[in-house]
């Protein structure tokens, strides 16, 4: 069975939309059977987010990801990591189709609610660092 990593980011969590989009994923069938709230520091951004490290934007985002609680998640099923991709919509929130999460609750890219590991590879590399050998 394949598995993806799932954060909801801080403003998530300060808006009250985590019972929202767990319900999403409930509702989808895929299964949560791991989840901790846990705070972020500027190292584990680095790394988590090496990708976009260098960009402008990147302290903005380390301000919002360690402005509060994270909830991390490991979420199996078939398909899963696409099809997570799916129901979060894509990462500009201006080119999220309604119907998904950023879509529907997101007006704002660096503030788009949840992240979800982009291939299987990077699936267990993130699961790895936030949930070491599971
Ligand atoms: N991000 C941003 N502006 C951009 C690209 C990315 O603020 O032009 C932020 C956004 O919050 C995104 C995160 O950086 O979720 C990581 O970027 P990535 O390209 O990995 O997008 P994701 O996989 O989250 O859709
Ligand atoms: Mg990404």
């Amino acid at each position: 069975m394949e598995r993806t990593y799932i954060m909801l980011k801080p403003e998530t969590v300060k808006r009250g939309l985590m019972g929202e989009i767990i319900s999403r994923i409930e509702r989808k069938q895929f299964k949560i059977t791991s989840m901790k709230m846990m705070i972020l520091d500027e190292p584990i951004l680095r790394e988590h987010y090496a990708h976009i490290a260098d960009k402008p934007f990147f302290p903005e985002i380390v301000a919002n990801m360690t402005s509060g609680p994270v909830v991390a998640m490991i979420v199996e099923g078939e398909d899963v990591v696409q099809g997570m991709r799916n129901i979060m919509g894509p990462t500009k929130w201006l080119e999220a189709p309604a119907g998904t999460i950023r879509g529907d609750f997101a007006n704002n890219t660096g503030m788009n609610l949840i992240h979800g590991s982009d291939s299987v590879e990077n699936a267990e590399i993130e699961i790895k660092r936030f949930f070491g050998n599971v």
